[in-house]
């Protein structure tokens, strides 16, 4: 065994928890949205509170020393566990909290095990061994909702001290303590404490980093997302265009702007008030996001105008895409709240060919052309930069759908079908830009 003394390793690992304790609760002073940093700051200090008891056996009596110090510490490991879960805004049952304490205050009501140093020990570490493997499964399995980094090492620390904690089991059957041993005599203890010490740095510490991180992403969310739409402001959109646009070179494809502008939207306002110009925006922004895959950019460019880049798509699908998002637009706001809005959009849409390289500022500024060509001539409709409009024939339209309004019925460049012919495979799915949503709440 190490030469370690385990009574200096205790008050060692004492003092540092009760100073971990109190930078947890600072961190959590100045973060107070985290409450599960004030979680974690409580467990360190009844961890403390319950191994200090459990380091004065034999000067305070053994239902305190034994029984009230394990209760503490198992108490510390589901105060602990319940501020993983807290982290994530999942609700903390009370009763997972309490389980391990209370697990313990019955099992030494059963005469065998209240007797036995070794069964005790046993039934403790199976305990903070499931409470440990369970907090680092608590803070994994919110990877996916928001993936920062510091998961990665504090669910790996977790699963490393619940591991250690079940070695502790096999540790008791082959080097069991003698009955009446003192706490401080048994050699494999210093491991253990050396272990447990090393532990509540570490983890300590990554959760420090993973709160830091987290109010990070927050600050940088909150930079990126139009807060009224929830979709990317214009910074965050010309960013991600700008990036795919650099990978082009590698992978060719011909790539699609899309602009649009709410028409008379000032007259909305004035209309209708500004909430309903406020809920029209979020009406536009949730069918055009309908129509979009996952591959392509979205973004609120600023007022009532959007930008879209639409990857590996042909002028006639950007076309059908835009036609489609113009008129789910008119027949969403056809009535908002009992109030006949009828809002609607005029699209610019510039094509860049897959062997034709143009910069993200020139292939929008392109599509603000064909939006300007497309107000001038009546808005409500869609243009192709470097076409002329052509009629669609107002038998080709859906009655249904669209109102017979003359402007409705000139698209450019080429007729497009009516909503009821276009194949489920036209449905193109959109993925909610997830990682900014999550880290936004
Ligand atoms: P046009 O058809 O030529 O585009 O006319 P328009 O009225 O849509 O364009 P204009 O630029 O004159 O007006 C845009 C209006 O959009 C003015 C502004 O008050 C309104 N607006 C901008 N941002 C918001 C917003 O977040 N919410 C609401 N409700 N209105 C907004
Ligand atoms: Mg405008
Ligand atoms: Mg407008």
């Amino acid at each position: 065994m190490l030469d370690l003394d385990v009574r200096t390793l205790f008050i060692v690992s004492i003092s540092v928890t009760v100073v971990l304790g109190f930078l947890l609760l600072f961190a959590w002073y100045q973060n107070r949205e985290i409450r599960a940093l004030c979680w974690w700051s409580v467990s360190h200090f009844v961890m403390c509170a319950g191994a200090g008891l459990l380091g004065a056996r034999g000067y305070v009596p053994d239902a305190v020393s034994i029984d009230l110090a394990n209760v503490m510490i198992l108490l510390s490991c589901g105060i602990g566990w319940g501020g993983a879960r807290l982290f994530d805004d999942r609700t903390v049952p009370l009763s997972g909290v309490m389980a391990g304490a209370i697990l313990w205050l019955l099992a030494s009501q059963v005469p065998g095990l209240s007797e036995s140093v070794n069964a005790r020990i046993m039934l403790s570490s199976v305990i903070i061994s499931i409470y440990s493997i369970g907090t680092g499964c608590e803070i994994w399995r919110g990877r996916t909702v928001e993936p920062l980094l510091s998961r990665w090492p504090l669910s790996a620390t977790q699963f490393v001290h619940g591991a250690v904690y079940a070695l502790r089991i096999w540790l008791v059957f082959a080097f069991p303590v003698a009955p009446g041993a003192s706490f401080f005599s048994v050699a494999w203890f210093s491991i253990i404490a050396l272990e447990s010490l090393l532990y509540l740095i570490v983890a300590s510490f990554m959760i420090l980093a993973m709160a830091k991180e987290r109010s990070e992403l927050v600050h940088k969310t909150n930079a990126m997302l139009d807060p009224l739409t929830n979709i990317p402001n214009r910074r965050a959109f010309l960013d991600a265009a700008m990036r795919r646009m650099r990978q082009r070179p590698r992978n060719p494809e011909p790539v699609t702007a899309l602009l649009f502008d709410l028409d008379h939207f000032k007259s909305i306002n004035d209309r209708f008030g500004h909430s309903v110009g406020d809920e029209v925006l979020r009406v536009f922004t949730a069918k055009a996001a309908a129509e979009f895959r996952s591959t392509d950019i979205m973004g609120r460019l600023g007022g009532e105008e959007f930008g879209a880049l639409l990857f590996g798509a042909s002028e006639g699908t950007a076309v059908a895409t835009a036609e489609r998002i113009r008129r789910a637009l008119m027949v969403a706001t056809a009535d908002i709240g009992g109030k006949s809005v009828d809002a609607t959009v005029s699209v610019g849409i510039a094509v860049l060919p897959a062997d034709t390289v143009e910069d993200v500022l020139q292939l929008l500024s392109r599509a603000d052309s064909a939006l300007y060509h497309a107000k001038e001539r009546g808005r409500n409709r869609v243009e192709v930069a470097g076409r002329s409009p052509q009629i669609v024939p107002a038998e080709a339209e859906d009655p249904m759908l669209v109102p017979a309004a003359p402007a409705l019925r000139m698209v450019s460049p080429a007729k497009v079908p009516p909503i009821s012919d276009w194949g489920s495979e036209d449905i193109i799915e959109w993925a909610e830009p997830q990682q900014l949503r999550a880290a936004g709440k």
